[in-house]
Formats: structure tokens, C-alpha cells, sequence
């Protein structure tokens, strides 16, 4: 399969390649980690996302606002500084 190059919309300079990034989703104060597939630009980093994924993405942040999802697993608590 040949992988297609896009050209960067963002920076105008670089191309972009599928690589497996990391995603953080927020509903108040939970966070959700995906890892997920993006169209990366290898200049300015810019992620582009297929629409699929953005759906994917909603799906996540609505099991997210539902107090009893089984989908997610809690992994850790995440701090803020105490000033
Ligand atoms: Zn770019």
C-alpha cells in the first residue's frame, strides 16, 4: 500500500505521515488517553485527523459524561499545583 503525502495546510512547508499519537479528550475535570492514528506534519507537528477518528473521538467524550461507562478504565489521578 503507498502511503499518500500531503502537503501541510498549517505551515505550508512540511508533509504529512500516519503516525500513532496521543490524544487527551476533556470533559470537566476527567481526561480520557487515545491512542489513535493521525496524519502528522513532520515541520510544525500539526495533527490532522479523519473524520472517522473525530467521530470516534465524540463517541469517547460522551462515554466521558456518562457516570458509569464500562469502556473506560481509570489508569491514575491527575494533579493540578497547589499554589
Ligand atoms: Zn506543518
Amino acid at each position: 500500500m503507498k502511503k499518500k503525502l500531503y502537503r501541510c495546510i498549517h505551515c505550508g512547508i512540511g508533509k504529512t505521515t500516519i503516525k500513532n499519537v496521543e490524544k487527551i479528550l476533556s470533559f470537566n475535570n476527567n481526561t480520557v488517553l487515545v491512542n489513535i492514528n493521525a496524519e502528522v506534519c513532520d515541520h510544525c507537528g500539526e495533527r490532522y485527523y479523519e473524520p472517522e477518528t473525530v467521530r470516534y473521538f465524540e463517541r469517547i467524550k460522551k462515554e466521558l459524561k456518562s457516570k458509569d461507562s464500562k469502556q473506560l478504565i481509570p489508569i491514575g489521578i491527575t494533579y493540578k499545583v497547589a499554589i
